[in-house]
């Protein structure tokens, strides 16, 4: 026989429709990589026990995490069927520093007054993030780095922490890269889309980060250095307002 001969790789689960996207190292038609990423965060929300009945909550995000937040936000509700939530949103626009993107997200979280908070940064993004706040010996907002986390009585709760970004093309409105505005951590980006495909590293690297653990701003929460009590951004800050 002449011609193409591509073979279609079907998926592993339904075995019925062709794989495309890979989640947690199995290739799946699209249908079912969205019902693993629901079952996911459904999974999540039970075993934290985030969400009360008629809880109020906010969505805080920079804008280039609109869609993902936007899903996530119809993922919840949709679990959530007869919990009567509220869920509000309050999103930054990225400044050229990814530190100072969150330093404003945070800022605003604070100033809202919300009991729990939902982000809906995902795990390339934190990997990067990782490799960036390495070089730039400054572990900032590593902090929150988790499933789930509290700080200044606000509890913080990241569904796709250990999810990349790759692993929800199931889902048709997420297009794209991430277009943080930081050059620098757009390349990293970039180039931990392309060095891991297989997903698997998104899965495991949260282990590793323990050992940034240490003393956080008092204010938004970001590490700081041992002999700190406020982060940089919180001090400017404070030094414009005298
Ligand atoms: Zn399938
Ligand atoms: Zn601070």
């Amino acid at each position: 026989m002449q011609g193409k001969n591509k073979e279609v790789v079907l998926c592993v689960k339904c075995n019925r429709f062709e794989g495309e996207v890979n989640v947690s190292g199995k290739l799946l038609c699209v249908q079912c990589a969205r019902d693993e990423i629901v079952k996911r965060v459904r999974r999540e929300l039970s075993s934290t026990g985030f969400l009360e009945k008629n809880d109020r909550v906010l969505i805080a995000y920079p804008t280039f995490y609109g869609n993902v937040a936007a899903l996530i936000k119809d993922i919840v509700s949709r679990i959530c069927k007869g919990c009567n939530l509220t869920i509000d949103e309050v999103k930054v626009e990225p400044k050229g520093d990814i530190n100072e993107t969150l330093w404003t997200l945070f800022k605003e979280v604070f100033d809202l007054n919300y009991k729990k908070v939902i982000l809906p940064l995902t795990a390339d993004f934190f990997l990067s993030y990782l490799i960036y706040s390495i070089s730039s010996l400054n572990h900032g907002f590593l902090s929150y780095y988790d499933l789930v986390t509290e700080f200044r009585g606000v509890k913080f709760f990241i569904p796709l922490f250990s999810t990349p970004l790759q692993e929800l093309k199931g889902f048709s409105e997420i297009t794209g890269e991430l277009n943080t505005k930081d050059e620098v951590l757009d390349e990293i980006l970039k180039w931990s889309h392309k060095e891991f495909q297989d997903n698997e590293i998104f899965h495991t690297f949260v282990n590793s980060l323990t050992i940034f653990s240490g003393k956080r701003c008092k204010i938004c929460g970001a590490y700081v250095r041992p002999n700190e009590e406020y982060c940089q951004y919180c001090l400017r800050l404070s030094s414009q307002k005298r």
